[in-house]
């Protein structure tokens, strides 16, 4: 058991590095932009979605995708009339949300929490330029272009530092990974990821939030509070309903068949049903 979960932990690892996918796998990426409220808007290219506050201070954007993509993400900056980014707030350490800090780097200051910096570090010879100037322990205000943004750390979730950026006068919240729409979700459970603290973050942010507040999901289409909502209650019914069967020694292949028949599209993502158990299952047997 334990052999294969870190198996699945190595590939999901290769999945998200950026150094394992090939310059061409990029080539025909486009990116998209879309206003999401107030001076906000969302960039949808390939990886986790970047948030984009552009004004008098400057351009700061909310992760920043693959490396192969970092001079595209700057194109789509220009065209909506920013320029580099002056500040750049990594929600998490993934390859698909923050690989393109070694070049925004460069010329733009990296904010992350503490433990972005940590397990960037940890890895393998990534460039100096990528690397959060400024970390934090649990929450930061930034001011910027007329807007208070706040930077909130949640605990032991998706991995152990990941962050929220609330834009409060736009009204808009960029959730990282915490916010996979209507899919089963990736809890990283080998970068101290957790499946209850998943659930209770998401929980903790949902009743700050007030109804009319815009979604930046980390992966997913710009959404609002009761898509956010339906989300999470689907992850925690789908995770209590999986430790039961687990429980009651039901066979893994049978779990993910009822995953399959009861959520239809909930495993047409990144993480599959038979991933969503695995991960599940990893939680459970620590
Ligand atoms: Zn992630």
């Amino acid at each position: 058991m334990k052999h294969k979960y870190l198996l699945f932990t190595v590939l999901l690892t290769v999945a998200l590095s950026t150094s394992a996918a090939p310059a061409d796998r990029f080539a025909a990426v486009k990116i998209k932009a879309q206003h999401v409220s107030g001076s906000i808007h969302m960039l949808e290219g390939a990886g986790g979605n970047i948030g984009v506050s552009i004004g008098k201070d400057g351009t700061l954007i909310v992760d920043d995708q693959y490396a192969p993509l970092a001079e595209k993400i700057i194109t789509a900056l220009e065209e909506l009339g920013g320029d580099r980014p002056k500040l750049i707030l990594n929600t998490h350490f993934h390859g698909d949300h923050a690989g393109s800090n070694p070049q925004m780097g460069t010329t733009g200051t990296i904010i992350s929490h503490d433990n972005v910096r940590v397990r960037l570090l940890a890895e393998e010879d990534f460039p100096r330029s990528g690397l959060p100037l400024v970390t934090f322990d649990s929450d930061l205000n930034i001011h910027f272009n007329d807007e208070t943004i706040e930077v909130i750390h949640l605990p032991t979730g998706h991995t152990d530092g990941d962050s929220v950026v609330w834009f409060k006068e736009s009204n808009v919240i960029h959730m990282g990974d915490h916010f996979f729409k209507n899919r089963f979700p990736y809890i990283d459970i080998g970068s101290g990821g957790d499946v209850d603290g998943f659930v209770s973050n998401v929980e903790a942010v949902l009743a700050q939030l007030p109804e009319d507040i815009h979604i930046i999901p980390g992966h997913g289409s710009l959404s609002n509070r009761a898509d956010l909502a339906s989300t999470i209650a689907v992850v925690k019914a789908t995770a209590a309903s999986i430790r039961d069967a687990l429980e009651k020694g039901k066979d893994s292949a049978d779990i993910i068949a009822d995953l399959n028949k009861n959520y239809p599209t909930w495993g047409s993502g990144f993480i599959t049903a038979e991933r969503w158990v695995q991960i599940v299952k990893a939680d459970t047997s620590r």
